[in-house]
């Protein structure tokens, strides 16, 4: 079997319809937006249009809408903004975050000298909100708290409402990298109290190299990079119509689907969990990804009964067979430190074992499954 591709949380397929909408930007009126000929107007209306629709599924203002280069530069905005120019002095976050929201406040606490506090985790790495309550209440600094919605190498899903509700009621600043829920989940922004949110479209079938923040109004916040004024003076630069317009297309796609798509692949989670368990005795799933109420039903992250260090040789077997899936820390591919997220987890034994993370999509089939099981049964002799 060829192209088997299971690496969806990393990058999702582009869909057809948004390759359309792309070209058609591309070829019939490739203007600059700030200009007034009518390509440069008819640019600035998609982009336009493109912000109404993304706030009015999200129960947003437009204005509240600011397209970026994707999920990095709108978590590094939001963050450093509320740094600079919000008075922030304490970031509460967790140490299993995405690198794009762990490293830019571990740089912020440096440069600006600010505290940097770590919300406890239990052994499967959820955040422990009486303890969060506790460092909400610690001084009276005035803080910020960056948690994510779904972790991207365990599938953890938060209840953001939650904690959004604990930070109005301490009048603290909420952040949510929602970079692999938006497109999956519905979000209601009038119904969770959340200041900022990131986004990106390739991780919902749109292209890579666009995504937006979420920036509830009057926030305060001022740009992270000088030039013109383009993006509601919130970010400089002309816009990348083609991609806000894909963007657009993309998440106009994945909420028309969103329940159809969401129940088939809950479905292929749990069938590939039950397959795995089945065909391969002592399989672990790490974090909460085996559980379908606490976890995305977008991904699982698996530990297979064989020593970690085959890992990189497994991917690559895995790979000549057709089959595409990360490690299980995902984002190092390339580096040897192992996962911070699972190494935070602390699974003793279990985080000695090869993790894989197989993450699906509404384009994957049963049969794609049936087949990777037993090429992974075949390459760890289980
Ligand atoms: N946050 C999370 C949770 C992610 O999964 C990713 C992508 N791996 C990012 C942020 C970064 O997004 P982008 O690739 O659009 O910069």
């Amino acid at each position: 079997m060829k192209n088997v591709y299971l690496d969806n949380a990393a990058t999702t397929q582009i869909r057809k319809g948004v390759i359309e909408r792309m070209q058609k930007a591309l070829t019939d009126y490739y203007g600059n937006p700030s200009s007034t000929y009518s390509y440069g107007r008819t640019s600035k209306t998609a982009i336009e249009s493109a912000r109404k629709i993304i706030a009015k599924t999200l129960k947003a203002h437009p204005s509240e809408i600011i397209f970026t280069s994707g999920g990095t530069e709108a978590d590094n905005m939001i963050l450093k903004s509320a740094v600079r120019d919000l008075g922030v002095k304490t970031i509460i976050t967790s140490r299993i975050e995405h690198h794009a929201v762990l490293h830019t406040a571990q740089d912020l606490a440096k440069e600006y000298n600010i505290a940097l506090k770590f919300v406890d985790l239990d052994e499967n790495g959820t955040p422990q909100l009486p303890h969060l309550e506790q460092l909400l209440h610690e001084d009276n600094t005035k803080k910020l708290v960056t948690l994510m919605h779904v972790n991207n190498e365990i599938g953890n899903l938060l209840p953001i409402g939650e904690v959004a509700e604990m930070c109005k009621a301490n009048s603290t600043l909420f952040h949510s990298d929602t970079v692999q829920s938006i497109g999956h989940y519905a979000l209601d922004v009038t119904k969770v109290p959340i200041d900022f949110m990131a986004a990106s479209a390739h991780k919902f079938h749109g292209p890579k190299g666009v995504g937006f923040a979420f920036v509830r109004k009057n926030s305060g916040l001022k740009p992270l990079i000088s030039g013109g004024g383009q993006e509601r003076g919130l970010r400089a630069g002309t816009e990348s119509v083609h991609n806000i317009v894909g963007l657009e297309e993309a998440f106009q796609l994945a909420y028309e689907h969103l329940d159809k798509e969401r129940a088939y692949i809950e479905g292929l989670k749990k069938y590939f969990m039950a397959r795995l368990t089945e065909v391969i005795p002592d399989v672990v799933f790490n974090g909460l990804s085996g559980s379908l109420d606490e976890s995305t039903y977008t991904l699982v992250n698996v530990g297979l009964p064989i020593s970690d260090d085959k890992t990189k040789m497994l991917l690559f077997n895995l790979d000549m067979k057709g089959i595409a899936c990360s490690k299980g820390s995902a984002c190092q591919s390339g580096s040897d430190a192992g996962s911070h997220v699972l190494n935070q987890l602390q699974k003793g034994e279990g985080s000695k074992r090869t993790s894989l993370r197989f993450s699906f999509s509404t384009y994957n089939t049963t049969e794609e499954l049936d087949y990777t099981i037993t090429v992974l049964k075949q390459l760890i002799g289980a």
